[in-house]
């Protein structure tokens, strides 16, 4: 059986991993950390995602743990107005083929964990690896890989796949194109229990709130089948140093003074979070070829390949994309219609031009998030006008 390396154990590195057996591969999947696990907050679920969760017969396991909001409602963060509002019932299900959902990371990690065990996938934990190199010939493995302090490389396979987030060693090792870049964004996330001491908290449970500033915006949403609410707030803020993790130690006080002028509803849910994580959000350009994503045997995948900005809330929605994609690429092999590397480039060829697209647009939502003047006033008439039209997104969701 041919074995795919995973470099990382995130949802991108899992999903990668279940894609591989449902090919007919053995993945050996290398995580860092010394149990696989998953921080940070919620994750929006487009039917992009949920379609690919169906066919992996994984949609009933998400949908158990998921919430299932009524509607996209886009806000004026300083008075809390409600500006446009797309319904995500029964219509667009129907639409899409396909729910939109709302989840805690933790869970649909969870959910892909549990969908490895008994298959041929072996899970690794307290394995870092520092770099690849390709194999030589037909007879030799594709690629090996350096562990953390080992000088030879120690394991082997047909195939790499680096799955290792936005500080991808591997992708150093294959493309060296330096670290990505911190913006001015700073992404403060909490969680809020809806137990009816959330102002506002009965509507709030039941939709996607986009709260949209100047130089700001905060979204709130349900997880954990209802009982917490989601809220992320993105502020344009300068952090000293070169921050890194989700879970960097956030204070409210340095929130409430950067949102000033936020009144109404919005302050006083920020004010209901009980404590902030920060994440300093990091840039890299769009992907411009599909040698960015794929070299011989090695190809990236999720956050290594594409780091995005939030704000079309498509990151690990790209990741699971990715793998799905990655899947029907590694079964090319098996059914020897194409060796490992001309699979890999398939799979880049396939993919960087959605995920640029995606990188590009989230890029583009902070722009009109965060708009101010005479913008700010021409991106709420449009909202007030065209409403759902704008907030659809076809050829995300169709994708
Ligand atoms: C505020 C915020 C809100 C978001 N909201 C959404 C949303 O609504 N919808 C959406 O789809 N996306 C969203 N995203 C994006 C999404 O969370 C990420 O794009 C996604 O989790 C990336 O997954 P990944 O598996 O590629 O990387 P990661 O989750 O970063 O996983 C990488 C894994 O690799 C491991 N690793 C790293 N280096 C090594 C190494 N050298 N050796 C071995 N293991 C290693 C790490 O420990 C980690 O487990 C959001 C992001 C933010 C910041």
């Amino acid at each position: 059986m041919r074995q795919l390396l995973v470099v990382g154990g995130g949802i991108g590195g899992l999903a990668a991993a279940l894609a591989a057996s449902r090919a007919g591969w053995q993945a050996r999947v290398l995580e860092q950390a010394p149990v696989f696990s998953e921080v940070g907050a919620g994750l929006q679920m487009g039917p992009n995602v949920t379609r690919r969760l169906r066919d992996w017969g994984l949609l009933e396991a998400a949908q158990s743990l998921a919430c299932r909001p009524e509607a996209l409602v886009a806000r004026n963060a300083l008075t809390g107005a409600e500006l446009a509002r797309l319904p995500l019932g029964d219509a667009f299900d129907a639409r899409y083929g396909a729910p939109y959902l709302t989840i805690a990371r933790a869970d649909l990690h969870g959910v892909l964990l549990q969908s490895l065990r008994g298959a041929e996938v072996s899970l690794e934990t307290g394995r870092r690896v520092t770099g690849w190199v390709a194999g030589e010939g037909d007879s030799a493995p594709g690629v090996a890989v350096h562990l953390d302090s080992s000088a030879q490389p120690v394991l082997t396979g047909d195939a790499l796949v680096g799955a290792d987030g936005l500080w991808s060693a591997l992708r150093q090792s294959l493309l060296g194109d330096g670290l990505p870049q911190p913006s001015k964004h700073v992404a403060y996330r909490g969680l809020v229990p809806l137990d009816g001491r959330v102002p506002g908290g009965a509507h709030l449970a039941c939709e996607v709130t986009a709260w949209l500033g100047p130089q700001l915006h905060a979204v709130s949403y349900p997880v954990r089948g209802g009982r917490l609410l989601n809220v992320v707030c993105v502020i344009e803020q300068t952090i000293d140093g070169q921050a890194q993790g989700w879970d960097l130690p956030g204070t409210s006080a340095r929130l409430m003074a950067a949102t000033g002028p936020v009144g109404g509803p919005l302050r006083e849910l920020l004010q209901a979070v009980p404590a902030w994580g920060l994440w300093v959000l990091h840039d890299r350009k769009p992907v411009a070829s599909p040698q960015e994503m794929a070299r011989g045997c090695a190809a990236l995948l999720g956050d290594a390949a594409h780091p995005m900005r939030p704000y079309l809330a498509q990151g690990a929605a790209m990741a699971l994309e990715d793998a799905d994609e990655l899947g029907r690429a590694l079964a090319l092999v098996n059914a020897r219609i194409a060796d490992v590397p001309q699979a890999l480039q398939r799979y880049a060829q396939a993919r960087w031009q959605r995920v640029a697209r995606v990188q590009r647009r989230s890029l583009r939502n902070g722009v009109i998030f965060h708009a101010t003047g005479p913008l700010r006033l021409g991106r709420d008439l449009a909202l007030r006008g065209l409403g759902s039209r704008i907030m659809d997104v076809p050829w995300l969701y169709e994708g």
